[in-house]
Protein backbone atom coordinates (compact mmCIF):
# COMPACT_ATOMS: atom_id res chain seq x y z
CA UNK A 1 0.00 0.00 0.00
CA UNK A 2 2.83 1.97 0.80
CA UNK A 3 4.52 1.30 -2.69
CA UNK A 4 1.16 2.52 -4.16
CA UNK A 5 1.62 6.18 -2.63
CA UNK A 6 4.97 5.96 -3.46
CA UNK A 7 4.74 4.96 -6.86
CA UNK A 8 1.71 7.60 -7.22
CA UNK A 9 2.68 10.44 -5.76
CA UNK A 10 6.25 9.99 -5.20
CA UNK A 11 5.55 11.05 -1.29
CA UNK A 12 6.82 8.48 1.08
CA UNK A 13 4.63 9.20 3.82
CA UNK A 14 6.55 8.40 7.42
CA UNK A 15 3.53 8.68 10.00
CA UNK A 16 -0.03 7.16 8.93
CA UNK A 17 -2.96 6.60 11.33
CA UNK A 18 -3.80 3.28 12.20
CA UNK A 19 -7.53 2.57 12.90
CA UNK A 20 -9.29 -0.28 14.70
CA UNK A 21 -12.75 -1.19 14.25
CA UNK A 22 -15.56 -1.80 16.55
CA UNK A 23 -18.70 -3.97 16.72
CA UNK A 24 -18.45 -4.20 12.93
CA UNK A 25 -15.73 -6.80 13.10
CA UNK A 26 -18.17 -9.07 15.34
CA UNK A 27 -21.21 -8.39 12.70
CA UNK A 28 -20.22 -11.07 10.70
CA UNK A 29 -23.07 -10.48 8.49
CA UNK A 30 -22.92 -6.93 7.22
CA UNK A 31 -19.23 -6.58 7.25
CA UNK A 32 -18.68 -5.87 4.00
CA UNK A 33 -21.46 -3.00 4.19
CA UNK A 34 -20.00 -1.51 7.51
CA UNK A 35 -16.49 -1.57 5.91
CA UNK A 36 -17.46 -0.13 3.04
CA UNK A 37 -19.73 2.81 4.95
CA UNK A 38 -17.18 3.63 7.21
CA UNK A 39 -14.37 3.62 4.71
CA UNK A 40 -16.78 6.34 2.81
CA UNK A 41 -17.42 8.13 5.89
CA UNK A 42 -13.77 8.37 6.63
CA UNK A 43 -12.83 9.78 3.40
CA UNK A 44 -15.66 12.43 2.94
CA UNK A 45 -14.60 13.52 6.67
CA UNK A 46 -10.59 13.57 5.74
CA UNK A 47 -11.22 14.82 2.47
CA UNK A 48 -11.61 18.41 3.86
CA UNK A 49 -8.44 18.02 5.58
CA UNK A 50 -6.12 16.98 2.72
CA UNK A 51 -5.16 14.31 0.67
CA UNK A 52 -4.74 10.79 2.10
CA UNK A 53 -5.61 7.43 1.58
CA UNK A 54 -7.91 5.57 3.35
CA UNK A 55 -7.67 1.72 2.81
CA UNK A 56 -8.38 -1.31 4.70
CA UNK A 57 -6.44 -4.48 5.24
CA UNK A 58 -6.91 -7.16 8.16
CA UNK A 59 -9.39 -5.67 10.20
CA UNK A 60 -7.62 -2.57 10.15
CA UNK A 61 -7.96 1.10 8.38
CA UNK A 62 -4.52 2.64 6.99
CA UNK A 63 -4.49 6.37 6.69
CA UNK A 64 -2.01 7.40 4.85
CA UNK A 65 -1.02 11.27 3.85
CA UNK A 66 -0.24 11.04 -0.06
CA UNK A 67 1.58 14.58 0.25
CA UNK A 68 3.66 17.22 2.71
CA UNK A 69 0.43 19.25 3.15
CA UNK A 70 -1.93 16.44 4.38
CA UNK A 71 -2.11 17.40 8.52
CA UNK A 72 -2.04 14.28 10.10
CA UNK A 73 -2.95 16.14 12.87
CA UNK A 74 -5.99 17.42 12.34
CA UNK A 75 -7.07 13.98 10.28
CA UNK A 76 -6.57 12.63 13.77
CA UNK A 77 -9.17 15.23 15.08
CA UNK A 78 -11.65 14.31 12.28
CA UNK A 79 -10.66 10.49 13.09
CA UNK A 80 -11.59 10.53 16.97
CA UNK A 81 -15.24 11.91 15.95
CA UNK A 82 -16.15 9.06 13.27
CA UNK A 83 -18.82 6.35 14.30
CA UNK A 84 -17.40 2.82 14.03
CA UNK A 85 -14.29 3.18 15.31
CA UNK A 86 -12.66 1.26 18.89
CA UNK A 87 -9.43 2.89 18.78
CA UNK A 88 -6.68 4.83 16.79
CA UNK A 89 -3.23 5.77 16.71
CA UNK A 90 -0.33 7.48 14.68
CA UNK A 91 2.19 5.48 14.17
CA UNK A 92 5.76 5.82 12.65
CA UNK A 93 5.94 3.66 9.31
CA UNK A 94 9.53 1.75 8.63
CA UNK A 95 11.10 -0.19 6.38
CA UNK A 96 10.59 -4.23 7.98
CA UNK A 97 13.97 -4.32 8.82
CA UNK A 98 15.66 -4.23 12.91
CA UNK A 99 17.91 -1.69 11.23
CA UNK A 100 15.14 1.06 10.90
CA UNK A 101 12.94 -0.31 13.60
CA UNK A 102 15.55 0.18 16.38
CA UNK A 103 16.51 3.86 15.89
CA UNK A 104 12.98 4.28 14.71
CA UNK A 105 11.29 3.35 18.07
CA UNK A 106 14.06 5.58 19.56
CA UNK A 107 13.10 8.40 18.12
CA UNK A 108 9.57 8.40 17.60
CA UNK A 109 8.33 8.11 20.85
CA UNK A 110 11.29 10.17 22.58
CA UNK A 111 9.29 12.96 24.04
CA UNK A 112 6.86 10.20 25.86
CA UNK A 113 9.37 8.02 26.97
CA UNK A 114 11.60 10.94 28.67
CA UNK A 115 8.75 11.63 30.72
CA UNK A 116 8.06 7.90 31.75
CA UNK A 117 9.92 5.60 34.41
CA UNK A 118 8.97 2.12 33.02
CA UNK A 119 7.63 0.84 29.40
CA UNK A 120 7.51 -2.31 27.78
CA UNK A 121 7.18 -3.66 24.04
CA UNK A 122 4.83 -5.38 22.65
CA UNK A 123 5.54 -6.66 18.67
CA UNK A 124 3.09 -8.29 17.17
CA UNK A 125 4.11 -10.10 13.23
CA UNK A 126 1.16 -10.64 11.05
CA UNK A 127 3.85 -10.89 8.29
CA UNK A 128 4.93 -14.67 9.31
CA UNK A 129 8.00 -14.16 6.52
CA UNK A 130 9.80 -11.45 9.27
CA UNK A 131 12.60 -13.39 10.22
CA UNK A 132 12.35 -12.30 14.00
CA UNK A 133 9.42 -13.48 16.14
CA UNK A 134 7.62 -11.81 18.14
CA UNK A 135 9.16 -12.43 20.94
CA UNK A 136 12.32 -11.76 19.70
CA UNK A 137 11.34 -8.24 18.06
CA UNK A 138 10.19 -7.51 21.69
CA UNK A 139 13.55 -8.20 23.44
CA UNK A 140 15.60 -6.16 20.69
CA UNK A 141 13.77 -2.82 21.23
CA UNK A 142 13.33 -3.33 24.22
CA UNK A 143 16.98 -3.31 24.57
CA UNK A 144 18.22 -0.32 22.20
CA UNK A 145 15.23 1.77 24.70
CA UNK A 146 16.90 0.84 27.58
CA UNK A 147 20.76 1.75 25.89
CA UNK A 148 19.19 5.01 24.67
CA UNK A 149 16.87 6.20 27.83
CA UNK A 150 18.89 4.70 30.78
CA UNK A 151 16.53 6.42 33.22
CA UNK A 152 13.77 3.17 32.11
CA UNK A 153 13.02 0.10 33.70
CA UNK A 154 11.33 -2.77 32.26
CA UNK A 155 7.88 -3.53 33.85
CA UNK A 156 5.77 -6.39 32.68
CA UNK A 157 2.95 -6.01 34.75
CA UNK A 158 2.71 -1.98 34.78
CA UNK A 159 4.68 0.08 32.78
CA UNK A 160 3.89 3.54 32.18
CA UNK A 161 4.32 2.91 28.09
CA UNK A 162 4.09 0.27 26.17
CA UNK A 163 5.49 0.74 22.85
CA UNK A 164 3.74 -1.58 19.93
CA UNK A 165 5.49 -2.82 16.93
CA UNK A 166 3.70 -4.24 14.29
CA UNK A 167 4.90 -6.26 11.23
CA UNK A 168 2.12 -6.26 8.77
CA UNK A 169 2.19 -6.48 4.99
CA UNK A 170 2.77 -3.68 3.91
CA UNK A 171 5.68 -1.83 6.47
CA UNK A 172 6.66 -2.07 10.43
CA UNK A 173 4.86 0.19 12.51
CA UNK A 174 5.56 1.71 15.74
CA UNK A 175 3.51 3.49 18.10
CA UNK A 176 2.57 4.06 21.94
CA UNK A 177 -0.76 3.71 23.41
CA UNK A 178 -4.48 3.80 21.15
CA UNK A 179 -6.72 6.44 21.89
CA UNK A 180 -10.60 5.07 22.68
CA UNK A 181 -12.27 6.10 19.41
CA UNK A 182 -15.86 7.14 19.51
CA UNK A 183 -17.02 3.72 19.09
CA UNK A 184 -20.72 3.02 17.49
CA UNK A 185 -21.21 1.75 14.42
CA UNK A 186 -20.76 3.80 11.19
CA UNK A 187 -23.54 6.54 10.10
CA UNK A 188 -25.63 5.15 7.94
CA UNK A 189 -25.77 1.76 7.82
CA UNK A 190 -28.53 1.33 10.24
CA UNK A 191 -31.07 3.80 7.50
CA UNK A 192 -32.52 7.19 8.15
CA UNK A 193 -34.24 9.00 10.82
CA UNK A 194 -35.96 12.19 11.46
CA UNK A 195 -34.62 13.73 14.62
CA UNK A 196 -37.23 16.41 16.09
CA UNK A 197 -34.59 19.06 16.99
CA UNK A 198 -34.92 22.25 19.59
CA UNK A 199 -32.56 24.81 20.74
CA UNK A 200 -32.65 22.86 24.21
CA UNK A 201 -29.54 20.61 25.93
CA UNK A 202 -31.40 17.16 25.19
CA UNK A 203 -32.70 16.94 21.74
CA UNK A 204 -29.07 17.55 20.15
CA UNK A 205 -28.16 15.17 22.46
CA UNK A 206 -30.76 12.44 20.96
CA UNK A 207 -29.44 12.89 17.66
CA UNK A 208 -25.88 12.02 18.77
CA UNK A 209 -26.59 8.99 20.41
CA UNK A 210 -29.02 7.63 17.14
CA UNK A 211 -26.22 8.87 14.81
CA UNK A 212 -23.72 6.62 17.15
CA UNK A 213 -26.35 3.54 16.90
CA UNK A 214 -25.76 4.21 12.39
CA UNK A 215 -28.62 6.22 11.76
CA UNK A 216 -28.68 8.89 9.35
CA UNK A 217 -29.89 12.11 10.55
CA UNK A 218 -32.79 14.09 9.14
CA UNK A 219 -33.17 17.32 11.48
CA UNK A 220 -36.74 18.88 11.60
CA UNK A 221 -37.05 22.31 13.38
CA UNK A 222 -40.18 24.19 14.20
CA UNK A 223 -39.36 27.71 14.00
CA UNK A 224 -42.42 30.38 15.04
CA UNK A 225 -41.24 33.79 13.64
CA UNK A 226 -42.36 36.67 14.28
CA UNK A 227 -42.53 35.23 17.67
CA UNK A 228 -39.19 33.40 17.65
CA UNK A 229 -36.30 35.25 15.98
CA UNK A 230 -33.53 34.75 13.41
CA UNK A 231 -31.10 34.34 16.47
CA UNK A 232 -32.83 31.39 17.91
CA UNK A 233 -32.91 29.58 14.54
CA UNK A 234 -29.24 30.02 13.91
CA UNK A 235 -28.66 28.88 17.24
CA UNK A 236 -29.81 25.16 15.86
CA UNK A 237 -27.72 25.47 13.50
CA UNK A 238 -24.95 26.00 15.30
CA UNK A 239 -26.04 22.94 17.45
CA UNK A 240 -26.14 20.62 14.34
CA UNK A 241 -23.36 21.83 12.98
CA UNK A 242 -21.46 20.22 16.50
CA UNK A 243 -23.55 17.05 15.99
CA UNK A 244 -22.40 16.90 12.06
CA UNK A 245 -18.99 16.52 13.09
CA UNK A 246 -19.91 12.60 14.11
CA UNK A 247 -23.54 12.22 12.04
CA UNK A 248 -21.45 14.01 9.11
CA UNK A 249 -23.82 16.34 6.89
CA UNK A 250 -27.22 16.59 6.58
CA UNK A 251 -30.25 18.67 5.12
CA UNK A 252 -32.34 20.26 7.71
CA UNK A 253 -36.12 21.06 7.53
CA UNK A 254 -37.22 24.74 9.04
CA UNK A 255 -40.85 24.65 9.47
CA UNK A 256 -42.97 27.49 10.12
CA UNK A 257 -45.38 26.51 12.86
CA UNK A 258 -46.58 30.23 14.33
CA UNK A 259 -50.06 29.38 12.23
CA UNK A 260 -50.53 25.98 14.20
CA UNK A 261 -49.80 27.74 17.42
CA UNK A 262 -52.15 30.12 16.80
CA UNK A 263 -55.07 27.60 15.85
CA UNK A 264 -54.80 25.91 18.40
CA UNK A 265 -54.56 28.92 21.04
CA UNK A 266 -57.78 30.07 19.39
CA UNK A 267 -59.68 27.07 18.99
CA UNK A 268 -58.64 24.53 22.01
CA UNK A 269 -58.78 24.33 25.92
CA UNK A 270 -55.67 25.72 27.04
CA UNK A 271 -54.49 23.17 29.03
CA UNK A 272 -54.58 21.30 25.98
CA UNK A 273 -51.90 23.47 24.20
CA UNK A 274 -49.05 21.63 24.46
CA UNK A 275 -49.92 18.14 24.42
CA UNK A 276 -52.13 19.28 20.55
CA UNK A 277 -48.98 21.17 19.40
CA UNK A 278 -46.09 17.89 20.41
CA UNK A 279 -49.05 15.99 18.27
CA UNK A 280 -48.33 18.18 15.24
CA UNK A 281 -44.77 18.09 15.25
CA UNK A 282 -44.76 14.20 15.51
CA UNK A 283 -47.49 14.52 12.21
CA UNK A 284 -45.38 16.65 10.57
CA UNK A 285 -41.77 15.58 11.37
CA UNK A 286 -43.63 12.03 10.03
CA UNK A 287 -44.70 12.99 7.08
CA UNK A 288 -41.21 14.67 5.97
CA UNK A 289 -39.43 11.69 6.98
CA UNK A 290 -41.60 9.58 4.52
CA UNK A 291 -40.94 12.08 2.02
CA UNK A 292 -36.34 11.67 2.62
CA UNK A 293 -36.85 7.89 3.47
CA UNK A 294 -36.67 7.79 7.15
CA UNK A 295 -37.83 4.61 9.14
CA UNK A 296 -38.11 6.26 12.20
CA UNK A 297 -38.20 9.77 14.38
CA UNK A 298 -36.18 10.60 17.28
CA UNK A 299 -36.99 13.13 19.87
CA UNK A 300 -34.92 14.45 23.11
CA UNK A 301 -37.65 13.08 25.83
CA UNK A 302 -37.00 12.20 29.12
CA UNK A 303 -39.89 10.78 31.49
CA UNK A 304 -40.93 13.09 34.30
CA UNK A 305 -38.85 16.18 32.93
CA UNK A 306 -41.49 18.81 32.20
CA UNK A 307 -45.72 18.01 32.13
CA UNK A 308 -45.24 16.73 28.28
CA UNK A 309 -43.10 14.56 29.10
CA UNK A 310 -44.99 12.06 31.46
CA UNK A 311 -46.24 8.05 30.76
CA UNK A 312 -49.47 9.67 29.77
CA UNK A 313 -48.56 12.39 27.67
CA UNK A 314 -46.04 10.59 26.03
CA UNK A 315 -48.74 7.85 25.18
CA UNK A 316 -50.79 11.09 23.42
CA UNK A 317 -48.15 11.94 21.80
CA UNK A 318 -47.05 9.06 20.27
CA UNK A 319 -50.28 8.18 19.26
CA UNK A 320 -49.73 10.88 16.62
CA UNK A 321 -47.06 9.01 14.70
CA UNK A 322 -47.08 5.75 13.09
CA UNK A 323 -43.20 5.32 12.89
CA UNK A 324 -41.49 3.84 15.54
CA UNK A 325 -40.21 6.95 17.85
CA UNK A 326 -37.01 6.64 19.57
CA UNK A 327 -36.38 8.34 22.40
CA UNK A 328 -32.58 7.39 23.58
CA UNK A 329 -32.82 9.85 26.65
CA UNK A 330 -35.95 8.64 28.12
CA UNK A 331 -34.58 7.11 31.03
CA UNK A 332 -31.97 9.36 31.88
CA UNK A 333 -31.60 11.97 34.10
CA UNK A 334 -30.60 15.20 32.89
CA UNK A 335 -27.31 15.31 35.01
CA UNK A 336 -26.37 12.33 32.52
CA UNK A 337 -27.66 14.05 29.73
CA UNK A 338 -25.84 17.59 30.41
CA UNK A 339 -22.20 15.31 30.95
CA UNK A 340 -23.26 14.22 27.15
CA UNK A 341 -23.63 17.39 25.52
CA UNK A 342 -20.50 18.70 27.52
CA UNK A 343 -18.56 16.26 25.99
CA UNK A 344 -19.74 16.60 22.52
CA UNK A 345 -19.67 20.65 22.31
CA UNK A 346 -23.10 21.10 22.57
CA UNK A 347 -24.00 22.39 25.75
CA UNK A 348 -22.60 25.83 25.84
CA UNK A 349 -24.69 26.62 22.89
CA UNK A 350 -27.76 25.04 24.02
CA UNK A 351 -27.63 27.34 27.19
CA UNK A 352 -27.69 30.75 25.11
CA UNK A 353 -31.39 32.30 26.12
CA UNK A 354 -33.14 32.49 22.64
CA UNK A 355 -37.01 31.61 22.82
CA UNK A 356 -37.84 28.34 21.41
CA UNK A 357 -41.32 27.78 19.92
CA UNK A 358 -42.81 26.08 22.60
CA UNK A 359 -41.68 28.48 24.88
CA UNK A 360 -43.72 31.60 23.49
CA UNK A 361 -47.09 29.70 24.47
CA UNK A 362 -47.08 27.94 27.84
CA UNK A 363 -50.44 27.17 29.58
CA UNK A 364 -50.48 28.14 33.02
CA UNK A 365 -51.99 24.98 33.95
CA UNK A 366 -50.79 22.04 31.59
CA UNK A 367 -52.65 18.80 31.56
CA UNK A 368 -49.81 16.59 33.14
CA UNK A 369 -52.26 12.88 32.89
CA UNK A 370 -53.84 14.06 29.75
CA UNK A 371 -56.79 11.00 28.50
CA UNK A 372 -55.83 10.53 24.80
CA UNK A 373 -60.09 10.63 23.74
CA UNK A 374 -60.14 14.33 25.69
CA UNK A 375 -57.23 15.10 23.69
CA UNK A 376 -58.73 13.76 20.20
CA UNK A 377 -61.78 15.89 21.49
CA UNK A 378 -59.97 18.97 21.66
CA UNK A 379 -58.36 18.75 18.40
CA UNK A 380 -61.62 17.97 16.44
CA UNK A 381 -61.60 21.61 16.32
CA UNK A 382 -59.07 22.10 14.31
CA UNK A 383 -58.54 20.88 10.04
CA UNK A 384 -55.57 19.17 11.12
CA UNK A 385 -54.62 17.73 7.40
CA UNK A 386 -54.79 20.87 6.22
CA UNK A 387 -52.06 22.66 8.82
CA UNK A 388 -50.24 19.64 8.20
CA UNK A 389 -49.67 19.94 4.50
CA UNK A 390 -48.89 23.63 5.15
CA UNK A 391 -46.19 23.25 7.48
CA UNK A 392 -44.63 20.58 5.26
CA UNK A 393 -44.72 23.03 1.96
CA UNK A 394 -43.07 25.77 3.64
CA UNK A 395 -40.55 23.69 5.10
CA UNK A 396 -37.01 25.40 3.89
CA UNK A 397 -34.12 22.97 3.90
CA UNK A 398 -30.53 23.87 4.68
CA UNK A 399 -27.21 22.08 4.21
CA UNK A 400 -25.34 21.41 7.28
CA UNK A 401 -21.98 20.44 6.73
CA UNK A 402 -19.52 19.85 9.84
CA UNK A 403 -16.57 22.65 9.74
P1 LIG B 1 -34.83 19.99 24.42
O1 LIG B 1 -33.73 20.28 25.34
O2 LIG B 1 -34.43 19.04 23.38
O3 LIG B 1 -35.46 21.25 23.88
P2 LIG B 1 -36.85 19.83 26.38
O4 LIG B 1 -36.52 19.17 27.61
O5 LIG B 1 -36.87 21.31 26.32
O6 LIG B 1 -35.93 19.25 25.22
P3 LIG B 1 -39.49 19.80 25.21
O7 LIG B 1 -39.36 21.24 24.89
O8 LIG B 1 -40.68 19.31 25.90
O9 LIG B 1 -38.27 19.23 26.02
O10 LIG B 1 -39.34 18.97 23.87
C1 LIG B 1 -39.23 17.59 23.89
C2 LIG B 1 -38.72 17.15 22.54
O11 LIG B 1 -39.55 17.63 21.51
C3 LIG B 1 -37.35 17.74 22.22
O12 LIG B 1 -36.31 17.00 22.77
C4 LIG B 1 -37.36 17.69 20.73
O13 LIG B 1 -37.09 16.40 20.25
C5 LIG B 1 -38.81 18.03 20.40
N1 LIG B 1 -38.93 19.50 20.22
C6 LIG B 1 -39.24 20.44 21.12
N2 LIG B 1 -39.26 21.67 20.57
C7 LIG B 1 -38.95 21.51 19.27
C8 LIG B 1 -38.81 22.38 18.15
N3 LIG B 1 -38.95 23.71 18.26
N4 LIG B 1 -38.48 21.84 16.95
C9 LIG B 1 -38.33 20.52 16.83
N5 LIG B 1 -38.45 19.64 17.82
C10 LIG B 1 -38.76 20.13 19.04
MG1 LIG C 1 -37.17 22.42 24.40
Amino acid sequence: MLEKTRETTGFVPEEVILVKLGEIVLKGLNRNTFESVLLKNMRRRLAAVGNFDVKIAQSTVYVIPRDEQADLELAAERVQKIFGIVTFCRARVTEKSMERILPEACRYLEDTLRRCKTFKVEAKRSDKAFPLTSPEISREVGGALLEAFPHLTVNVHQPDLVVRVEIRDFGAYIHGEPLPGAGGIPVGTGGKAAVLISGGIDSPVAAWCMAKRGLELVPVHFASPPYTSERAEQKVKDLLKKVSEYAGRMFMFTVPFARVQEEILQNCPEEYFTILMRRFMMRVAERIARKEQCGALITGESLGQVASQTLQAIACTDAAAEMPVFRPLIGMDKSEIVKISREIDTFSISIQPFEDCCTVFTPKHPRTRPELSAVLEAESALDVEALVQECVENAVITRISPV
